[in-house]
């Protein structure tokens, strides 16, 4: 099987090979790693910081692993995240969350966020008036984003036995978007009487999410809000460290972690694998590989259970040390 591996920059080069190893374990050196470059290191050498030639080698092989790459603060280029999702028309963007036995932890979490990557708040753009004192932003939402999206979730939702999705977005506030979306989405549930469905207001949701995460199953929202949603489901789990996702067109899978590329302490060898080793694990899922992805999640959470751990956790251990005690595990 043929994944294409793009370790992106800063701590991405150090999470990577850890989860390479760990993939290659678990299929008995079944894959065969096609590398590509992106992100802020392939910009400076090659003057794009999304070449072409990874986006054809991506839309060739269908399935790829990405670490994080760097986005310059307030100027420099367009974040090449936003531009893989579009160019590939990666249109879901998967964020689950779910209980690793951390101390002080919930329990019996299993989130699965449905965030639509391709347009809206997050893909706005912005015009600043000519005397500098004012910025006008706009943003672009379609009907056809949030069936299709919909779509994916209710079919995921019966795939994995989840009986209930909530719709969550700012319809109070945006009454014609939120009449466009929410409409489209309600278009979609009508299909799948066996899902029963709910709607909350984004602002509600943090608070619930916050205060009881166990008794939530499946989230669909707009771009900006997935974003946020995302991190707060991060916290729930443990932090950045260990907080997977993918981003999934019709043909097309790539997993990634949620964190960025954490520049300040790339090079030190302290980050923890544990985001892209479990956004591996979807991958193999996604491959129809339940048992292997099944493998490495239980490795994880043994090994963070039994206390070996990274500093963002608590711990001592080393991304290779961590990475190492996870192996031992399998
Ligand atoms: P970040 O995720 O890089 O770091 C935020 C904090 O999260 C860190 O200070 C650290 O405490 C923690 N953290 C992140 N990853 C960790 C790990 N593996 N182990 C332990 N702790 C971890 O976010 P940022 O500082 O907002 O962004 C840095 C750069 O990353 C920016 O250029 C941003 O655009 C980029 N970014 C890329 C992606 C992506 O490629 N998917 C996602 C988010 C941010």
């Amino acid at each position: 099987m043929d994944i294409v591996r793009i370790d992106g920059d800063g701590i991405g080069k150090e999470v990577m090979p850890p989860t390479v190893a760990l993939l290659d374990r678990v299929t008995r050196g079944g894959i065969n790693w096609i590398p590509a470059r992106m992100g802020l290191e392939c910009f400076e050498h090659c003057g794009d910081p999304l070449p072409q030639v990874t986006l054809d080698l991506v839309r060739t092989h269908k399935l790829a692993i990405k670490g994080p790459t760097t986005t310059p603060q307030g100027g420099g280029f367009q974040s090449v995240n936003v531009r893989l999702r579009r160019e590939l028309d990666l249109y879901v963007g998967l964020r689950p969350a779910m209980s690793l036995g951390l101390p002080g932890r919930h329990e019996r979490v299993n989130i699965h966020l449905f965030r639509e990557n391709t347009e809206g708040l997050y893909d706005s753009t912005e015009a600043l008036s000519l005397d500098g004192q004012s910025v006008t932003l706009t943003s672009h939402f379609t009907r056809r984003a949030m069936l299709r999206l919909a779509r994916a979730a209710f079919l995921y939702a019966r795939l994995f036995d989840l009986d209930t999705i909530t719709y969550v977005d700012k319809q109070n506030i945006h009454k014609v978007w939120g009449r466009l979306y929410h409409g489209a989405f309600l278009e979609v549930a009508v299909e799948f009487p066996d899902i029963s469905y709910n709607h909350r207001l984004v602002d509600a949701a943090n608070m619930f999410l916050a205060l009881s995460p166990e008794s939530w199953g499946l989230i669909v929202t707009e771009n900006m809000f997935g974003d946020i949603l995302a991190d707060h489901l991060a916290a729930i789990m443990g932090g950045l460290g260990v907080a997977p996702g993918a981003n999934i067109g019709d043909e097309i899978f790539v997993a990634e972690a949620v964190h960025g590329s954490w520049p300040e302490k790339a090079g030190n060898g302290i980050a923890n694998p544990t985001a892209l080793m479990l956004s591996g694990a979807m991958l193999l899922e996604h491959m129809g590989e339940m048992e292997l992805a099944g493998t490495i999640r239980n490795a994880i959470i043994r090994t963070l259970t039994e206390g070996d751990r990274t500093a963002d956790l608590g711990g001592t251990l080393s991304t290779t040390e961590f990475a190492e005690a996870v192996l031992r595990r399998l």
